[in-house]
C-alpha cells in the first residue's frame, strides 16, 4: 500500500505558481500524493476547478490559502486551512487584498521606471479566463527577466524587489491579528508559514503568543534538525505541525511538489476540523 503523503503548501497560477489548478492536481496524482492543499497567495480561486478534478483523480483536497500580512513592519505569511470556501468574510478579504496589490504593484512599477526598467501595467495584468489572479513581485520579476533587466528572478529580488531593496514597496497592509480574525470568521485554522524566513526574533516571539492553531514545521527540502525548533514550539503550544513544499512551478524550478509533506494523522485532523465546522 502506498504511504499517505499530503503536500499542504503549493501555488497555482491563480497566484504566483506557473501551473493551473488542474495541472497541479494531475501532477500530485502522478507523484502518488494522497492529499493536497493549494495555498495561493490571498486567493481561493483555484478551488473552483480543483475540487471537481481532485474527486475524479482521487486526490483528497483540503481548502487552503496563504495570506500576506504585516506585523510591526515585518512581512508575515499566514496559512489558512480547512475553512469555509463560501465564507463572505474570507471572499471579501481576498478582494481587499486584490485592490491592495493593484496599488502596490503600481508603486513598484513606478520605482522600477525611475531606474529605467519599464514594466507596464498591461504587461503585468495578464488575465486568465474566468479567474481572478493574485499578481505580485514574482510576476514583476519574470517580466524583468524577459526584458533583459535581470538574468534571473532571484537577481530581481536580490537587487530590486526584496524587502527593503530599492524598488520594494509594502503598500497598504493587513495585520496578523486582522488576518487571524478573518480566518476564524471563516471557521478555518491559522498556521505560521515558513517561520525560518522570519528573521526578526521579536516578530517570532509576538506571533507565538497569538492565537494560531499551528506552525509550518516541514518545509521544502529542510532536514530534521532545521525543523526541531518549530516542532518544539508546536509541542509546547499543542499546535498542529503542518508541512509542504511551497511549490511554485517554473518560477522556482528547484522546489518539487511533494518534497515536503505531512502524514495521514495531520491531514485527517484538518479534515475532521473541516467536516465538523464547515
Ligand atoms: P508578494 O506576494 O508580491 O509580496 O511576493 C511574495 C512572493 O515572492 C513569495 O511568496 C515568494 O514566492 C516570492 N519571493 C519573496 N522573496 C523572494 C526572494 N528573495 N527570491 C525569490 N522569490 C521571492
Ligand atoms: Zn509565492
Ligand atoms: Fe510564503
Ligand atoms: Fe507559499
Amino acid at each position: 500500500m502506498k504511504e499517505f503523503r499530503a503536500d499542504l503548501h503549493c501555488h497555482s497560477h491563480c497566484s504566483d505558481g506557473t501551473l493551473s489548478p488542474e495541472e497541479l492536481i494531475k501532477l500530485a496524482a502522478s507523484i502518488q500524493l494522497s492529499g493536497l492543499s493549494i495555498t495561493d497567495h490571498d486567493s481561493v480561486d483555484a478551488y473552483t476547478t480543483a475540487i471537481p478534478l481532485s474527486k475524479t483523480l482521487g486526490i483528497e483536497l483540503i481548502p487552503g490559502a496563504e495570506f500576506s500580512s504585516l506585523h510591526k513592519d515585518v512581512s508575515v505569511h499566514i496559512l489558512a486551512y480547512a475553512f469555509d470556501l463560501k465564507s463572505q468574510a474570507l471572499q471579501d478579504f481576498c478582494l481587499q487584498h486584490n485592490r491592495r496589490r493593484e496599488n502596490r504593484n503600481r508603486e513598484i512599477l513606478g520605482r522600477l521606471a525611475k531606474l529605467g526598467m519599464i514594466v507596464t501595467e498591461d504587461e503585468l495584468n495578464v488575465t486568465l479566463p474566468n479567474t481572478r489572479r493574485t499578481i505580485g513581485r514574482p510576476h514583476i520579476a519574470q517580466i524583468m527577466m524577459q526584458k533583459g533587466y535581470v538574468k534571473s528572478v532571484l537577481e530581481a529580488f536580490n537587487k530590486y524587489l526584496g524587502e527593503g531593496k530599492v524598488c520594494y514597496a509594502s503598500g497598504e497592509s493587513f495585520s496578523a491579528e486582522e488576518t487571524l480574525d478573518v480566518i476564524k470568521a471563516a471557521k478555518g485554522l491559522s498556521v505560521i508559514a515558513h517561520p525560518h524566513l522570519i528573521n526578526h526574533e521579536r516578530t517570532l516571539r509576538d506571533l507565538i503568543d497569538m492565537p494560531f492553531d499551528g506552525i509550518e514545521c516541514f518545509y521544502a527540502r529542510f532536514n530534521k534538525s532545521q525543523n526541531q525548533r518549530w516542532v518544539h514550539i508546536a509541542q509546547t503550544r499543542e499546535w498542529l505541525m503542518t508541512g509542504g513544499s511551497d511549490f511554485h512551478g517554473d518560477i522556482k524550478p528547484n522546489i518539487a511538489l511533494g518534497c515536503s509533506w505531512v502524514g495521514e494523522e495531520t491531514f485527517r485532523e484538518l479534515q475532521r476540523h473541516y467536516s465538523t465546522h464547515c
